[in-house]
């Protein structure tokens, strides 16, 4: 198996927000950055090896959508990127300062490009993938922490079909299993484009060359 496709370990996504999983895509236009700019920061402890690798997510996000990263001058609302020897995110903007918290340590997470780009869709509105009300369709989800929790259908906002390689699945080995019959493959974690394909209506206009 290519490493690189090996996700043993999940992000967490930081609790801060009462609401803040109402949605597999927030359709709350507050929690997203004004005209898809993102300012960022990056805290002392992360290394300039893991910043290249932290720029080359934002590259790989902004090359398939009109969202832009852009270092922060004295925005108000903005990611402070640190090193914490974990990945985690708030989902969408939450206003004023916000942590977004990132590592490389490739024997836990193979893919730091991957896990990056992962936080910060999470970052830009997105939830997991996995959690979507149509789910159980697809996959078995075995866990019930916040991070396997199903939506409800009336909660949120879905479009376009179920999409196993989004870089928002989990894999296997994250406790997501495909349900006998399903042929397909998950836990990728290799592009954001395919996730894309599930923007709400209310992104369109941050995404709007994505049909
Ligand atoms: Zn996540």
């Amino acid at each position: 198996m290519n490493s690189i496709l090996r996700n043993d370990k999940y992000c967490t996504i930081l609790e801060e927000e009462e609401d803040m999983f109402s949605d597999v895509c927030t359709n709350d236009g507050k929690k997203l950055w004004e005209y898809g700019i993102v300012p960022y920061v990056f805290n002392d402890n992360v290394s300039d090896e893991l910043k290249k690798l932290v720029m080359e997510a934002m590259k790989r996000i902004t090359r398939v959508s009109v969202i832009k990263f852009v270092k922060r001058m004295n925005q108000r609302d903005y990611i402070k990127i640190s090193d914490k020897g974990k990945f985690s995110s708030y989902v969408g903007r939450i206003g004023g300062k916000q942590n977004l918290h990132v590592t490389k340590d490739e024997i836990r997470w193979p893919n730091t490009v991957g896990s990056v780009m992962h936080e910060l869709m999470h970052a830009l509105g997105f939830y997991h993938e996995h959690c979507r009300p149509d789910r159980n369709e697809y996959v078995h989800v075995g866990r019930t922490s916040r991070n396997y929790e199903r939506f409800k259908e009336s909660d949120v906002l879905c479009y376009g079909p179920y999409d196993f390689e989004s870089i928002m699945h989990y894999s296997e080995k994250q406790g997501v299993m495909l349900i006998p019959g399903v042929n397909a493959r998950i836990g990728l974690y290799v592009s954001p484009f395919f996730l894309f394909l599930l923007l709400p209506s209310s992104h369109n206009n941050i995404f709007p060359q994505l049909k």
